[in-house]
């Protein structure tokens, strides 16, 4: 069985860049049914940015990119821009630890903009370090992730959290910084979740699921709201990490074939998307189609 004809398929977190394989990727994504991305922002330099300037660069370039896919392959792209939380401890390490704080703030300012100028969907990756750190620096990072929670409530967008796996505790306590900076856990979304954790434990957060095979085939039991995300990196040394970019859309064509499935892919592609950010993806046109 094909994939419904006004169905999108969405791929909710991934990163592309122009010194990897890029649009070319996008257009891979097209040609195996995929119609629209999220795209988040990454340092395209290899270089943690300390400057104001090298993240106003950085977004550009990933609205360019989005700009891109959507003329040369017809892929709708999403930009979702943030200072990415672990660069504070590379800029900390050659600017100090208050004025690469200080720059996370504004470069969180400048993403919001370009939400309140309709340019970008989302502030991400937002949240703090995924491995230990030194207490200072949690703590900064701390102040940072609330600061992006009240950046994003006042501009009245999702926020797409990187944090470490979250258990139950992690969870409370993700949704404790939300309840700080008064963030509506609704639109709080647990990027690179790689494990289905219980509704009930999940404080309300919704996770964006690492599309594995087995992954996809137990979120689909789920209720809404709940994505499926490649995080593909389109990092050159480390090919098809962290999934490839085509896929979702060969996942959703697997489910597609089983009749009592193909109606659950409405909650990743379209349901969630109309509850966490507010608007229904237009399915333009499939590749081969
Ligand atoms: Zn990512």
């Amino acid at each position: 069985m094909p994939l419904p004809i006004d169905l999108p398929i969405v791929d909710h977190h991934c990163h592309l860049s122009p010194t990897g394989e890029g649009v070319g990727a996008a257009r891979r994504f097209a040609k195996a049914g995929g119609t629209h991305l999220f795209l988040a922002t990454q340092n395209y330099a290899g270089a943690v940015p300390t400057s104001l300037q090298t993240y106003r660069e950085q977004f550009a370039m990933t609205e360019e990119l989005a700009r891109r896919i959507g003329e040369e392959t017809g892929v709708v792209a999403y930009p979702v821009l943030a200072p990415y939380p672990v660069d504070l401890l590379g800029a900390a390490a050659q600017i100090g630890l208050s004025a690469a704080t200080e720059l996370q703030f504004q470069a969180l300012e400048l993403a919001a903009h370009r939400v309140e100028e309709q340019a970008a969907v989302a502030l991400g990756e937002v949240g703090r370090p995924h491995f230990p750190v030194p207490i200072e620096m949690a703590a900064a990072s701390e102040a940072v992730f609330v600061r992006a929670l009240e950046t994003a409530r006042d501009v009245g967008c999702p926020a797409v959290v990187h944090s470490e796996d979250l258990d139950a505790n992690g969870y409370r306590s993700v949704a404790d910084l939300a309840s700080r900076a008064s963030f509506p856990v609704g639109r709080l979304v647990k990027h690179y979740a790689r494990a289905v954790v219980p509704a009930a434990v999940r404080q309300g957060i919704v996770p964006s699921f690492v599309a594995r095979r087995e992954l996809t085939t137990s979120s689909l039991a789920q209720d809404p709201p709940w994505f499926w995300e490649t995080d593909f990196l389109d990092d050159p040394t480390r090919p098809g990490a962290v999934l490839d970019l085509a896929t979702i859309p060969r996942r959703a064509l697997a489910i597609a074939a089983d009749p009592d499935r193909v109606d659950r892919l409405r909650i990743p592609f379209v349901e969630s998307i109309e509850t966490v950010y507010g608007f229904t993806p237009r399915t333009a046109s499939r590749a081969g189609r």
